[in-house]
């Protein structure tokens, strides 16, 4: 069985299309037994879809929106530390 530093240094791999299938499959294996592993390729795959997308100039509502809250609360914290 894979471990986590193996399914990562296969990470690229496994979002590469092209990957053969028996690394493939071992890989999503991996997965299936290892939730953090998932949110990872989950993650990444969200975000390649993000710069791949079929819109690229259309962030979607939802990324704009924690986009927006985190930089509030950025500029939040900064005036609260200088004041
Ligand atoms: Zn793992």
């Amino acid at each position: 069985m894979l471990t986590c530093k193996d399914f990562l240094s296969g990470l690229n791999a496994f979002l590469d299309e092209e990957t053969d299938s028996l690394l493939r499959a071992q890989l999503e294996k991996h997965i299936n037994e290892c939730p953090n592993c998932w949110v990872v390729v989950d993650t990444c795959k969200k975000t390649m879809k993000v710069f791949k997308g079929m819109e690229p100039q259309a962030i979607p509502t939802e990324v704009e929106d924690r986009l927006m809250q985190a930089l509030r609360r950025k500029m939040a914290a900064r005036r609260c530390g200088e004041a």
